[in-house]
């Protein structure tokens, strides 16, 4: 996609969970090359909001379009071939099996209905294919070293780290990552901003969820606010931090 066109466009948003409302008409759009982050308290409808545009859930309703064309509606596994990749909150992984196998296999699994039928199709030439492209992912982002570690034996950092290899496995034009400097070390944070910046350079356009204030505020292009299941306010993360709005709704001053 070219730089700055409009890569992902929200419309109107929606998702009720039987009397309660998660997603109240949300619409925003995100530009090509930029990193926006989507923050707000607890239960504001975030996590939500990332299952609507990937697909996990079926919107109530609400118009989704990416790279120009209409997902609303569309299954996850299609909307992640049209180059829309996702991490969850929490990190999947097998604990006994090494980075480049919980890399190659998030591959293999994308790639298959995941059926016993599947699975007896799997040949040699794949499995090479596969773990290349796995072990290209982690080394562009600085895994180079933990390829064969057991992913149960890494700190948090670098499962995050192992966790996005996987998401650019799928060679994505957008990358959702929910909260992913949760629970980090102050270094760690700093690696995987440095990390999430690099993709920018490399013309990556990244969507993610964060608490993380001072990291939204440092790496992000611009912000959606939301707060319960609205859109409170959108900006630069100078003017989401001048807003009264957001002192008053988010940061509580
Ligand atoms: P956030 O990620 O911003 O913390 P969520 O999107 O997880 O918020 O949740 C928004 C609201 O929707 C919350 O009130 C939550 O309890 C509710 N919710 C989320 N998922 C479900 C679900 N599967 N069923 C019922 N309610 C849900
Ligand atoms: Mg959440």
């Amino acid at each position: 996609p070219q730089a700055g066109s409009v890569l992902l466009r929200v419309d109107k948003l929606r998702k009720q969970f039987g009397g309660l409302v998660a997603v109240n008409d949300v619409s925003f759009e995100l530009r090509a090359g930029e990193i926006m982050g989507l923050i707000g308290p607890n239960g504001a409808g975030k996590s939500t909001t990332f299952n609507l545009v990937s697909g996990v859930l079926p919107a109530t309703s609400g118009e989704l379009r990416f790279a120009g064309e209409s997902i609303t509606g569309l299954p996850a596994r299609q909307i992640a071939r049209r180059g829309l990749s996702r991490t969850f909150q929490h990190v999947k992984m097998i604990a006994d099996m090494t980075v480049l196998e919980n890399v190659a296999l998030g591959g293999y699994l994308r790639s298959h209905s995941g059926t016993a039928k599947a699975m007896l199709r799997f040949d040699r030439a794949e499995e090479r294919r596969l773990f290349a492209e796995a072990e290209s992912q982690l080394r562009r982002i600085g895994m180079q070293d933990h390829l064969h570690e057991l992913a149960g034996n890494l700190a948090l950092g670098p499962q995050r780290l192992m966790e996005i290899a996987r998401a650019l496995c799928a060679d994505p034009s957008l990358l959702l990552l929910d909260e992913p400097a949760a629970g980090l070390r102050h270094k760690e944070k700093q690696a995987l901003a440095a990390v999430l910046r690099q993709l920018r350079t490399e013309g990556m356009s990244i969507l993610l969820v964060e608490h993380d204030m001072d990291f939204v505020m440092g790496l992000t292009d611009r912000i959606v606010v939301m707060e319960f299941g609205t859109k409170l306010i959108e900006g630069t993360p100078a003017e989401v931090q001048a807003s009264p709005e957001v002192r008053a709704a988010y940061l509580g001053t």
